[in-house]
């Protein structure tokens, strides 16, 4: 049996691994169907503190497994697909293989919402298309850029980008905003964001080296138009990757873990969240990375307590 599994191999479950192995637990990083999380899919870093000039994410993340494994954190590739916690071990199962272990951190991220239309994909990740305003804003000074969604998220999205791009067109599929009321408010009477209600994206345009604009639709008079962009900010929402702790943990309504406050403790003993999969509000590289730690800290006076 393992002393601590760590399932998720983004920042938070590096993180949570560098710490695990320093304590000489010996600790079992499963890696998922995304190794090294969401920031494999950006290109430069800049918030990510201590790299004046940036880092690219792909960079970051392979740097974070070589200094946990250099401390001993074994990485595995299996995805986890069924858990049982109903006993002090904890089982967890990739098909018909299973694992055992004192502790589990689940570190398994949230995964942002897409489209699914002509040119997202394509363009996904250092092309234009992106889902955090916050970690890309900066590269489109000056520029036009379009934002999806209607929530607080796009919202929040769209101001932010106000502070570097010239003009940001966002578009909502409904004739209202889903967002808070102050927020709604705030973006409304935002000189240089145009909204556009009751329409939809039809494609994300490109000239094969980046994004151009987008087509739109609006879906009450059914004219398609061509807005310019260099960059496509998509803000519908993220899915936590947490479908498999249904039955066991406590989620709130979109499936985020609910955590004790202040801690990374669930509601089963020995088994602690850090990361986006508990995050709602946050969910930074750095955040993840914090409560990666916090986990390993919890994890091993766990241990501690149990073993003596
Ligand atoms: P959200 O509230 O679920 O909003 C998602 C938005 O995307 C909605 O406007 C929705 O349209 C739209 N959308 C969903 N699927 C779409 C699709 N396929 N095509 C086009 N549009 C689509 O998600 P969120 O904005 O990420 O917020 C999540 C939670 O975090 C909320 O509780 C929010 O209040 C909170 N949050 C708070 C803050 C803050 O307080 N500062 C900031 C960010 C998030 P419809 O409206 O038509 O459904």
């Amino acid at each position: 049996m393992e002393n601590v599994i760590i399932l998720g191999t983004g920042c938070a479950g590096f993180t949570a691994g560098i710490y695990t192995a320093r304590a000489n637990l010996n600790p079992l990083i499963l890696e998922g169907k995304q190794p090294g999380g969401q920031l494999t899919t950006t290109s430069e870093v800049e918030n990510f503190p201590g790299f004046p000039q940036g880092v690219d994410g792909y960079d970051l993340m392979d740097n974070l497994r070589k200094q946990a494994t250099k401390f001993g954190a074994r990485v595995e590739n299996a995805f986890i697909d069924r858990v049982d916690f109903s006993d002090d071990c904890k089982t967890l199962y990739s098909g018909d293989k299973s694992y055992k272990a004192k502790v589990v951190i689940i570190a398994t991220g949230a995964a942002p919402r897409l489209l699914g239309i002509p040119g997202e994909q394509e363009m996904y990740g250092g092309k234009g298309v992106t889902t955090c305003a916050t970690c890309d804003g900066a590269f489109y000074r000056d520029m036009e850029v379009v934002v999806i969604g209607g929530g607080d998220s796009a919202c929040e999205e769209a101001l932010f980008l106000t502070r570097f791009c010239s003009k940001v067109t966002l578009v909502h599929r409904r004739d209202e905003l889903r967002a808070s009321k102050i927020m709604a408010k705030r973006v409304k009477n935002t000189e240089n964001i145009e909204i556009l209600f009751n329409t939809e994206t039809v494609e994300v345009l490109g000239d094969g080296n980046g994004v151009t604009g987008a087509k739109v639709k609006n879906n009450v008079t059914g004219v398609e138009t061509d807005i310019p962009g260099t960059g496509f900010f998509v803000a519908i929402g993220h899915k936590p990757n947490t479908d498999i702790f249904k039955g066991w943990l406590d989620l709130d309504e979109t499936g985020y873990i609910i955590n004790v406050p202040g801690t990374s403790k669930t509601n089963i003993d020995g088994v602690f969240v850090s990361g986006d999969a508990a995050d709602h509000v946050y969910r930074q590289a750095v955040t993840a990375a914090g409560t990666g730690c916090m986990a390993a800290l919890d994890a091993e006076r766990y241990l501690a307590a149990k073993e003596g």
